[in-house]
């Protein structure tokens, strides 16, 4: 997709989210993914994983869970640029997206199988593989058992009254 629709709905005089434009300097070639959690109309996760210079993107309305039973809907969106990998912070109401963004988590990924055969194929389905880090009942509601942000411990409300304000650390949450 690249970015032009994800340019087309911003007016980045607006809103602080990254433009995409700057090259991201970075040290691991390994891909990216991230989590976001989004306060917009309704809340929602957005779910990135990075392929071929972006950040692929998904609209999970229930957020992960970690019990593999749960099958959670994925709505593919366009895609965003690598640096809103790392960012936090408020869209001003009336903006596209407008609401508070919380980096809920962020690691690496690598496709099981050929990645861009997948995405052509597209099952839109966020399910949690059955590992060791699998669990059931309340032990796996991860979203409201750790509802903070993976970057900087912050809540929805701090970040909301921080306003425009964004933060990269290097902490990570193991979920
Ligand atoms: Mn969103």
């Amino acid at each position: 997709m690249g970015l032009k629709s994800y340019w087309k709905k911003r007016d980045f005089e607006k809103t602080p989210e990254p433009s995409g434009k700057k090259p991201v300097r970075r040290r691991v070639k390994k891909l990216r993914d991230c989590i976001q959690k989004h306060a917009a109309t309704r809340l929602h996760y957005d779910f990135r994983l990075e392929l071929d210079g972006v950040l692929l993107s998904w609209a999970v309305p229930k957020g992960p869970s970690l019990d593999p039973a749960d099958r959670r809907l994925a709505v593919h969106v366009e895609d965003h640029p690598i640096a809103y990998g790392s960012f936090e912070g408020s869209i001003p109401k009336g903006q596209y997206g407008g609401g508070t963004v919380l980096l809920w988590d962020r690691g690496t990924w690598e496709p099981v199988l050929d990645a861009h055969a997948g995405l052509r194929k597209g099952h839109w389905l966020l399910i949690k593989d059955d590992d060791q880090e699998a669990k059931r009942g309340k032990q796996a509601a991860i979203t409201e058992l750790r509802p903070e942000s993976v970057s900087t411990g912050r809540s929805l409300e701090d970040i909301a009254r921080r306003g425009r304000k964004t933060w990269q650390s290097n902490r990570g949450k193991a979920a």
